[in-house]
């Protein structure tokens, strides 16, 4: 029988309650989720790949079929090296569409990878990773917005920065 694998790509910087729902969503709907973190431009970030991947792994320990791995290059390549039948993506707003229209149509053109996309949980639809550490930066309370782990690291690493 063919395992119906695919792929959560995002940069995760950190995971967010967000992602986790359409992680543990998709777990349900496919044998295998390998969740990806693109390391194309993770330079500039918050958290090093290592450690996006860390508190992802934490984060989805309890889902047996998930897995997570890094990504340099175009993901279309990673999905057809590793497999991957389909892309899975959450979309949170109208915004979110135009965006992800365009990545899909032009990965399928690529390499005929498909793209699904599954709505976000109105729970969490106002989440993105940008204005977790935004909210975080200046002291906001996350706690119902991320997992506790990842929380827990957010806190570390402010205090880091603080102290130079
Ligand atoms: P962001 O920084 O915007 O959170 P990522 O690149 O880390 O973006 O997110 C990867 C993908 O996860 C997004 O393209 C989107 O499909 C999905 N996603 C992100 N946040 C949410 C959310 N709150 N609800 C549903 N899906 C989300």
């Amino acid at each position: 029988m063919r395992v119906r694998r695919v792929a959560c790509p995002g940069s995760f910087d950190p995971v967010t309650n967000g992602h986790v729902d359409i992680i543990r969503r998709a777990a349900t709907l496919h044998d295998e989720v390998i969740v990806v973190v693109g390391a194309n431009r993770a330079k500039h970030g918050m958290f090093t790949v290592d450690e996006r991947v860390a508190m992802l792994e934490e984060v989805t320990a309890g889902l047996p079929n998930v897995s997570v791995e890094t990504f340099r290059g175009l993901l279309v390549d990673y999905c057809r090296d590793r497999g991957v039948s389909a892309i899975v993506k959450g979309l949170r707003a109208v915004s979110d569409f135009e965006y992800e229209m365009e990545m899909a149509q032009m990965n399928y053109r690529l390499a005929g990878i498909e793209t699904l996309f599954m709505t976000a949980n109105p729970l969490y639809s106002f989440l993105r990773s940008s204005l977790i550490r935004e909210i975080a930066a200046y002291g906001g309370d996350v706690s119902s917005l991320v997992p506790p782990p990842v929380e827990a690291r957010l806190r570390a690493r402010l205090a880091e920065l603080a102290q130079g």
